[in-house]
């Protein structure tokens, strides 16, 4: 009935990961589109139809080094009575001015050059004596970009049919015909076609800004030595490498001390750089969980954060929420590295390809027989244990054990074995589904 009976309940819920995930991607949509420099495009999700503006190839070429023909002038030609041409011209890649050619003649040609008025095939250089006589023609190697007046005689020993050897313009593609649509994500092959058809920016969803702070004040810079009671900061290069993997833009803030001055003063000078942030530790309900006690506290214009028990293993402690003048998504993950780096697959990752635009925001998952028994206690909620999977006998093992501190095992793994809510125990051999990471 009343505001703190209702706050209460809402704060006891336990949630599912399929509730939690659905509330952050509720919450997030693309990017809005810029326009991008091609390279810096890849893997970007185009958000325009383009539409090819001059045709691939843009002029008749050929496809072969050698000599372009009149197709008449090689038809009973053999090696041992070969058509002897007079060559007329030399043209090369990228040559403006053609030579053209009469009964009789030849011009001798590179791959990619313009094919001549008159010709009408070319015939291969391996088909022919390499041409003989004065000037380039006798060296095929030794060509300049310009036309040169060939001079001398080939000898052409097989027929060549009209049309042999040449890429016809439009023959790839026409003018106004569609080259991508909107949705499409930029690979290799479609950023070469789009630089194939004149286009050097595009207009697509951009990648996402993620800011990865870490905290806890016995974090240490890897690199520096360690005193009593501290560890490395593994969280935040290990999620700001998994950001990256996800199609992120990512910034690494580092390890914040356990103070709510210094993590909000942090948060407030990182906003200006993120489209989502990302921190690790300080979510439970220890005495410096320092993150959820600045974050729950925000004031209704700094944003929302909301902490939350997930009905997960590992992975329990969950915040989520939006921050900042411009409601900045914030996943705050918890801070044991297995527990952070599950959560980011499970919820950031999507998160970020959602912000992205893709089509697909989720890992792969597959069916796999475990080699191993396995438990998971207690029962009711969704245990993510370690595995390695083995595409070809479409099984997985567990790597290591349930402990949310075992790195070197998550360093092992390749996949997550996912326990349902209600199994508590999984017999060797029994299928199971698992999360591919790739
Ligand atoms: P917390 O959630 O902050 O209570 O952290 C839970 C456990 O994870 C503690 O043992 C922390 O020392 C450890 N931990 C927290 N943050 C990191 C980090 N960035 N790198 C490695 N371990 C961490
Ligand atoms: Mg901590």
């Amino acid at each position: 009935m009343n505001g703190t009976t209702d706050q209460t309940r809402h704060q006891d819920r336990v949630w599912s990961v399929a509730e939690h995930l659905d509330d952050v991607l509720s919450k997030i949509g693309p990017l809005d589109p810029i326009e991008l420099q091609l390279l810096d495009a890849q893997g970007c999700v185009l958000v325009e139809d383009i539409t090819v503006p001059v045709a691939l190839p843009p002029f008749d070429n050929s496809s072969m080094d050698g000599y372009a023909v009149r197709a008449a002038d090689v038809a009973d030609a053999t090696k041992s009575a070969p058509a002897v041409l007079a060559v007329v011209g030399d043209v090369a890649a990228g040559s403006g001015e053609l030579p053209g050619i009469g009964p009789g003649q030849a011009v001798r040609i590179m791959t990619g050059a313009p094919v001549p008025p008159g010709a009408e095939a070319v015939v291969p250089v391996e088909w022919t004596d390499g041409g003989t006589g004065q000037g380039p023609a006798a060296t095929m190697r030794a060509h300049s970009a310009a036309p040169q007046d060939a001079g001398g005689e080939v000898r052409v020993h097989r027929p060549a049919a009209a049309g042999a050897h040449i890429r016809a313009r439009g023959s790839d593609v026409t003018e106004g015909e569609p080259a991508l649509r909107a949705g499409t994500v930029l690979g290799p092959s479609q950023i070469g076609l789009l630089a194939a058809i004149g286009r050097g920016t595009v207009r697509v969803h951009p990648r996402p800004r993620v800011v990865v702070l870490s905290t806890g004040s016995e974090l240490v810079q890897p690199g520096e030595a360690l005193g009593p009671g501290q560890i490395h900061d593994s969280n935040s290069f290990q999620l700001t490498a998994a950001a990256r993997d996800a199609g992120a833009i990512a910034y690494r803030v580092g390890a914040v001390a356990d103070d709510a001055e210094t993590l909000r003063s942090t948060l407030e000078d990182q906003l200006i750089r993120a489209d989502i942030l990302v921190t690790s530790g300080g979510v439970s309900v220890g005495a410096y969980d320092v993150v959820k006690e600045t974050l729950a506290a925000l004031s209704a214009e700094e944003g929302t954060v909301e902490f939350r028990r997930l009905a997960m293993q590992p992975g329990k402690p969950q915040g989520f929420g939006l921050i900042g003048p411009d409601r900045i998504p914030l996943l705050a993950l918890p801070g044991n590295p297995v527990s952070s780096y599950v959560s980011f697959e499970l919820f950031v990752r999507p998160a970020i390809r959602a912000l992205m635009g893709l089509p697909e925001v989720h890992r792969p998952t597959t069916p796999a027989r475990c080699t191993e028994a396995v438990a998971s206690s207690p029962k009711g909620k969704r245990q993510f244990l370690r595995g390695s999977y083995d595409a070809e006998a479409g099984t997985v093992t567990p790597v290591g054990g349930a402990g949310s501190h075992l790195i070197k095992a998550m360093a092992h793994a390749n996949a997550l074995i996912i326990v349902p809510e209600d199994t508590t125990e999984v017999p060797a051999g029994a299928e199971v589904d698992v999360v591919l990471l790739g």
